[in-house]
């Protein structure tokens, strides 16, 4: 987590051949595969697979970026596995779905790699240095494996304002446990530092982030619009990789992002120490990306501060023309806030909400929107 070096390498689109190539030299700027990879390490590898879209909708890791890394580790002598635990409650159907519209199941079949389950063989984790959170419940598997490698998209995100490197782990997590996670940890800022605890308790070896294609926009991480940002972002620190992430989208302060701000907090981030490596930075800054603007409430009185973040933070809405009433968001809701009328109509309760927005994260639909109070603007507290 302390290594500083972030590796910038330019590639236009999902060629195979070109993105092999692309990866191959972002990991020769960080010392080349080997360094990470010997013969005969159990490696695995986790992607972004949020939930069952296509790869062309940019909501999970591309298929074929998945592919060249799985020929890279392989390459080395790496004996490679693929797994993540997507958005939701999720059992064996939800799953292989997800891996065959993702497109994992056909890049897993034809490079015969095998997909473990996160769901299954739960222990618990303890972390004694962890902030807010020392003993996570995850897959026992996860201790057989010599290299983690993390596979991010580059995508922006209602509550953490962008995800990339450190909220990519939140996938190791199980299932609907994620969204028991959200209740206690309400606040971004308390949800970071949990990320950050399971960063810590993880330490994946190396994180090879995927920005060929991101997602900006309010819809993000899953229903924002494509952005063609053209670029392999990598590296061993996770706070490292996001804080350059948050300058390559156009953040002029990185730690407005709260996952970079928790990192610097707890000292495993000194954004002084980065080193660019490859492209440099002022060159791959994409001027018009779309970001999620972040919510101050410092101007406002302490004793408004809990009203103002209820009245203003944006919130869920469902778009009931496009809802099919399937009763994803119900289940997932971790506060149970969502309830189902008679005709199974999901109805959002407001005055319990804690604006993790896990419901438009499962959504298959996208028939949940996020809106935003015009009053922010007036009061200039959104930057
Ligand atoms: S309604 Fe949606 S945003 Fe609100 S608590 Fe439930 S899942 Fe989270
Ligand atoms: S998950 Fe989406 S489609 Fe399903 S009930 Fe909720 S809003 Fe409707």
């Amino acid at each position: 987590m302390m290594d500083h070096k972030v590796s910038l390498v330019k590639c236009g689109d999902y060629e195979f051949e070109r993105l092999k190539h692309s990866i191959d030299k972002s990991l020769s700027l960080l010392g080349g595969i080997k360094r990470y990879i010997r013969k005969g390490s159990k490696v695995l590898i986790k992607p972004n697979l949020l939930s069952a879209r296509k790869p062309e909708e940019n909501v999970t890791t591309h298929p074929l970026f998945v592919k060249a890394v799985i020929a890279i580790a392989r390459e080395a002598g790496g004996i490679v596995f693929l797994g993540d635990s997507p958005s939701g409650l999720v059992n064996d159907s939800k799953l292989k779905k997800i891996h065959g519209v993702t497109g994992m199941e056909e890049v897993c079949r034809q490079t015969q790699t095998r997909i473990i389950s996160f769901e299954e063989d739960l222990i618990s984790y303890e972390n004694k240095s962890g902030r807010v959170y020392r003993n996570f419940t995850m897959s026992g598997k996860l201790r057989d494996f010599d290299v983690i490698i993390s596979l991010p998209k580059m995508k922006t995100h209602n509550f953490t304002l962008l995800t990339g490197a450190i909220k990519n782990n939140y996938g190791f997590i199980p299932g609907l446990r994620k969204a028991e996670l959200h209740i206690i940890m309400k606040s971004s800022e308390l949800f970071s530092e949990m990320l950050l605890d399971v960063v810590q308790t993880i330490k994946p070896s190396l994180i090879i982030t995927d920005a060929v294609v991101s997602m900006e926009g309010a819809g993000g991480p899953d229903s924002g619009n494509s952005c063609n940002t053209g670029l392999i972002i990598s590296g061993t620190n996770a706070g490292a990789v996001d804080f350059i992430m948050a300058r390559i989208m156009g953040y002029n302060d990185p730690l407005k992002v709260p996952t970079n701000k928790a990192a610097v907090k707890r000292g495993v981030l000194t954004p002084e120490k980065i080193e660019v490596l490859g492209e440099r930075l002022e060159d791959v800054i994409v001027k018009d990306f779309k970001r999620i603007s972040s919510i101050s409430f410092d101007r406002i009185p302490g004793f408004l501060k809990d009203w103002a973040k209820h009245i203003l933070s944006p919130k869920p809405v469902i778009v009931y023309s496009t809802c099919t009433k399937c009763g994803s968001c119900v289940e997932i809701c971790p506060v149970k806030t969502i309830i189902r009328e008679e005709d199974n109509t999901p109805v959002i309760e407001y005055n319990k909400c804690i604006r993790c927005f896990c419901c438009k994260e499962t959504c298959p639909s996208s028939a949940i929107n996020i809106r935003r109070m015009w009053l922010l603007k007036l009061l200039r507290i959104g930057k």
